[in-house]
Formats: C-alpha cells, sequence, structure tokens
C-alpha cells in the first residue's frame, strides 16, 4: 500500500491553494496595514510554556497536545495554539512596553478529525501587548472582523462578553458554583469533574448547553472598572460598524483570561463548527510564565474553516500566458521576462507545442489574456488576444504591460 498523510492532516494540493494563498496574502496585508509586526516562534516549544501558558486544566493540555521526549529527554510539545509562544517570546527578549505582532502557521491539536476538525491546522493570528486600554481589545476584534468579511464569509458575527477581573471574578465563580451544585445531578458526568475544578468550564459544555442556559453570567457580577472597560470596548465596535451580540455564555475558564473574550462565527458552516476564530484579553498569562505583568489581547483565525465558508471563486492561476509561434520561443521568454518584471502573473509551456496547444493550455491556467510572440517582433509588436470575448489587438511590446494592467 502507497503511503498516506497522517490522520487528520491536509495535503493543501491546486487549485484548492490558491484560495489558501489569497487568504494569507490578504492577512499579511492587513495586519500591516493595521500596524502589526511580523514574528516568527518555534512550532514546539518546552511542553511547560502550553501546560502553564494554555491551562493545566484545559481540555487542550489535557488530552490533545502532541508531546514528546527529544534525543536529550526534553519534553517539547507541538505547538497547540499561538499565545503562549509569543508572549514567551516577548518575556524572553526582555521586551517592553507595546508590542503589536501578528503570526500564521500550522497548530497542532489531537482531536478527532471531522470537517473543520483537523489534527494539524493553520491559524493566523496577532497579539497586542503591553496595553490594558479597551481600544487595544476593539481594534483587535475590529481587525479580525474585517478580514473575515472581506475574506467573503457571509454573516459574520462577532459573540461578546466580559469576564471580568481579579477584584470581580473569584465573587461571580462563587455565584456560579452554587447555583451549579444545586443543578449538579443534570450536568454530565465530565462536567460535574469539571465543576470541582472550574465551574465556568462547564459553561463551554455542549453538552450542558440547556442545563446552563440560564446560569448567571459573570457580566453581571463584573466590578465598576471592568464595567466601564466592557463599555468602552461596545463604543468603539459601534463606532467602527462592527457587528456584535452580548453572549453571556461564551467563557474562557483559566484564570489569566481577563475581561474582554469574543468570538467569530459566519453562517457557513454547520453547528458544531461554526467558530471561525476568537480570542481575548489576558492580562494575566506574562506572570504565569514566569515575567512580570503585561497587559495583552489577541485573537486566532482558524483558516482551515475559513476555505470552508468562503465561496470557491476558481481562482486562475495566472493573468496572461505567453504563446509563440515556432520559431519565437527565445522572444517568447524575453516578453515573459518583461511581464513578470511588471508583476504581472504569467507563464508558458515548458516546450513548444504548437499555438492551438499553447492556447488550450492557457484556457486551462484560467488566464485572462494570451500574448502571442510571433513574427510582429521584428517591428516591436506583439498580438494579446483576450479569452473572455476573444477580441485581438496588435501592441507595440514595452506598452503591452500597461496595457494587461487596464484591461
Ligand atoms: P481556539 O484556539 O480553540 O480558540 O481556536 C481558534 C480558532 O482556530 C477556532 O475558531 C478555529 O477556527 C480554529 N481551530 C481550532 N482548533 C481547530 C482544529 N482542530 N481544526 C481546525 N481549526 C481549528
Amino acid at each position: 500500500m502507497s503511503l498516506r498523510a497522517p490522520k487528520g492532516t491536509d495535503d493543501i494540493l491546486p487549485p484548492a491553494s490558491r484560495v489558501w494563498r489569497r487568504l494569507l496574502n490578504a492577512w499579511e496585508q492587513m495586519a500591516e496595514v493595521y500596524g502589526y509586526d511580523l514574528i516568527m516562534v518555534p512550532i514546539f516549544e518546552m511542553t511547560e510554556v502550553f501546560s502553564r501558558g494554555v491551562g493545566e486544566s484545559s481540555e487542550v493540555v489535557q488530552k490533545q497536545m502532541y508531546t514528546f521526549d527529544d534525543k536529550g529527554g526534553r519534553s517539547l510539545t507541538l505547538r497547540p495554539e499561538g499565545t503562549a509562544g509569543v508572549v514567551r517570546a516577548f518575556l524572553q527578549a526582555g521586551a517592553q512596553g507595546v508590542m503589536k505582532v501578528s503570526y500564521s502557521g500550522p497548530m497542532f491539536r489531537y482531536e478527532r478529525p471531522q470537517a473543520g476538525r483537523r489534527r494539524q491546522f493553520y491559524q493566523v493570528g496577532l497579539e497586542y501587548l503591553g496595553s490594558p486600554e479597551p481600544d487595544a481589545d476593539a481594534e483587535v476584534i475590529e481587525l479580525g472582523y474585517r478580514y473575515l468579511t472581506s475574506a467573503g464569509v457571509p454573516d459574520v458575527t462577532v459573540r461578546l462578553n466580559s469576564l471580568g477581573d481579579a477584584a470581580c471574578r473569584p465573587a461571580y465563580v462563587e455565584i456560579l458554583r452554587s447555583w451549579l451544585e444545586d443543578r449538579r445531578s443534570l450536568l454530565c458526568a465530565d462536567s460535574q469533574q469539571t465543576l470541582d475544578l472550574n465551574p465556568m468550564r462547564v459553561l463551554d459544555c455542549k453538552i450542558c448547553a440547556d442545563v446552563v442556559a440560564e446560569a448567571p453570567s459573570p457580566v453581571d457580577s463584573l466590578c465598576d472598572a471592568c464595567q466601564a472597560h466592557f463599555a468602552s470596548v461596545q463604543e468603539r465596535l459601534v463606532a467602527d460598524g462592527v457587528r456584535y451580540l452580548l453572549d453571556p455564555r461564551l467563557v474562557r475558564g483559566l484564570d489569566y483570561y481577563t475581561r474582554t473574550a469574543f468570538e467569530y462565527v459566519g453562517s457557513a458552516l454547520d453547528s458544531a463548527q461554526t467558530a471561525l476564530g476568537g480570542g481575548g484579553r489576558y492580562d494575566g498569562l506574562a506572570e504565569v510564565l514566569g515575567g512580570p505583568p503585561v497587559p495583552g489581547v489577541g485573537l486566532a483565525l482558524g483558516i482551515d474553516r475559513i476555505v470552508l465558508s468562503v465561496p470557491d471563486p476558481e481562482l486562475p492561476a495566472i493573468d496572461v500566458f505567453v504563446a509563440n509561434t515556432d520559431t519565437r520561443r527565445a522572444e517568447a521568454l524575453l516578453m515573459l521576462g518583461e511581464l513578470r518584471s511588471s508583476g504581472i502573473r504569467s507563464d508558458n509551456l515548458p516546450d513548444q507545442r504548437s499555438l492551438k496547444a499553447q492556447f488550450k493550455a492557457a484556457d486551462r491556467r484560467g488566464a485572462r489574456a494570451v500574448v502571442v510572440v510571433g513574427d510582429e517582433w521584428e517591428t516591436g509588436q506583439v498580438v494579446v488576444k483576450r479569452l473572455d470575448d476573444g477580441s485581438q489587438e496588435t501592441i507595440a511590446r514595452e506598452e503591452i504591460a500597461t496595457w494587461l494592467k487596464s484591461h
């Protein structure tokens, strides 16, 4: 039997990979436009970065990590998410002040594979470190919203909640614990266990959704400072035209998550995998990783799910195909070089074929136009034929790039 990719992983080949490239390029561009620098951190870290940074009691750490000992006997883990490594890098560099960074790359979780739930999946994300201000939260949320909307995801909505902070959350957790204790027998076995460890995580349980639908929300227990922060975030989202809904059930059950928590949903996926991404404020994380306090807020978006959510536009591989008559291959290669220098996506066949075969290839690659290099080359001209309406013109060689950009 021939070898196959491991369960829960995907090969992303053309033409499907064209959508991926478009989404990843758009991400780089948008992050840069909003002032986020690039950060690159290792794909594997000391296991402790995640066991502390994602949280011992989380499902990811308990059940889903790819952890192994290397040949030097160190326990390493393939990253299941991006934030812990980025904050570790910030602390290790002794960075100070504000740092806004974006990243993209594969993440690894041992999951039960299905559509939109993979063992290797691809995230883009960003972290806004060093600012406790609500404007930072709103900027991060807005960027993700704009990205998903401009990528073509239908009906993007932000689900938004506030989880409070060290001042008000402990009291909320006790209110929630006693409310859940009264209903312990209605909870699933897992949630009964989670209740003892971390009551907020019970709100996350899909099986217990009906039971916890009326549970007290952290929003009702916010202290004045958290309330003011939450109100400011919402004010800016409204001003920025971001569509959001308050979701009192949206939680992250770890202590270092503070205040803002959010998730993006779209309408194109079935219910289990509707979350396209999420994020929140994590003012306690740097200390959990052994550093000084550093406020931060970030997001991560799952490209695999975004690809499933956007229409498949059958993107062309190239814009322009260069064809040539039998004796003009060398000239055609010159032409091709000139087009590529002008930034026009262009290609030809690797060997000499009939014009008919070359036009067929142009069609297959999705080209808009074919530039034919023939005897007109002697007078500095080429023929350009548009494939959509079949029209053709003879144009001066040095004008061709400008012509193609404007047609
Ligand atoms: P999380 O870090 O769990 O909040 O995930 C953020 C986003 O990453 C999710 O909303 C998904 O879009 C994506 N994601 C998380 N886990 C997976 C997975 N196993 N397969 C595909 N995408 C995932």
